[in-house]
């Protein structure tokens, strides 16, 4: 069965002792609480080696937020993905939507950096999701459905087994504005429907489907409590360890 997945995406925040801090706190937490589901923190590049000798990787996963779409080479200021397994990380987020909006990402970038993930032993976690206009115009479906089949289903269904979906809808990531909860299942539903008729019901029962944007303590409860809604990817509040564990414990 498909897992239920807490993640944190610390986008460019905290310097590295602030991280290594960080991670530690919501390590010990973890260890003293009841968990009822994989606990995940992304880091940027700098705290990737730090925060995996500080953490107990049975307790807590790490990964990185983004990876290079080239093996190695010439690329100044590139990161690939073999540097990031190198750290002991074994999750890296791929297509999140200000990597797409600010970094020109493309799906054609993107199966190039899912190949390298998956290559490197590293699991993606695939960010999908529509801006307001989108949404607006009724468009919703359609943008996320290309989105996966564009990024994704050049995968051969081992390989696609390997992925985490996070449908993180633009409008609600960092604005305060969370999706309704029905609003969340009803995308997720389309989305393991979208991926079923690619690769068949067990592949589809098996993905674990995430939900991000402006998820909380206070809203947690009741967009995990939805049938296909596996857990979170969570910015803003996987900062606070006291958020974020509030997060976890929903499940
Ligand atoms: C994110 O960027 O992945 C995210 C979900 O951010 P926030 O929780 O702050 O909306």
């Amino acid at each position: 069965m498909r897992k239920n997945i807490v993640a944190g995406n610390w986008k460019m925040n905290t310097t590295v002792p602030e991280g290594v801090a960080l991670a530690k706190e919501v390590n010990e937490a973890l260890k003293g609480a009841t968990v009822n589901c994989d606990v995940i923190i992304c880091t940027p590049f700098t705290h990737l080696v730090p925060v995996a000798q500080s953490i107990d990787s049975e307790v807590l996963g790490l990964g990185a937020e983004n990876c290079a779409d080239h093996e190695k080479g010439a690329y100044t200021g590139e990161v690939s993905a073999a540097m990031v397994a190198s750290t002991g990380a074994q999750y890296v987020i791929l297509g999140h939507s200000e990597r797409r909006q600010y970094y020109g990402e493309t799906a054609a970038t993107l199966r190039e950096k899912v190949a390298l993930a998956l290559a490197n032993g590293l699991k993606p976690i695939f960010c999908i999701g529509e801006v307001l206009e989108e949404r607006e115009a009724g468009k919703h479906f359609e943008v996320v459905g290309k989105q996966v089949e564009e990024g994704l289903f050049n995968l051969s269904a081992e390989d696609f087994g390997k992925i985490i979906l996070a449908y993180e809808p633009v409008w609600a990531i960092g604005t305060g504005k969370t999706a309704t909860a029905d609003q969340a299942e009803e995308m997720h539903a389309f989305i393991r429907g979208t991926v079923e008729k690619k690769y068949g019901k067990a592949v589809a029962e098996n993905t674990s489907i995430l939900y991000g944007g402006s998820c909380k303590p206070s809203n947690a409860k009741e967009l995990f409590a939805k049938p296909d809604v596996d857990g979170g990817l969570i910015g803003g509040a996987s900062l606070k360890c006291g958020d974020f564990m509030g997060i976890v414990s929903a499940f």
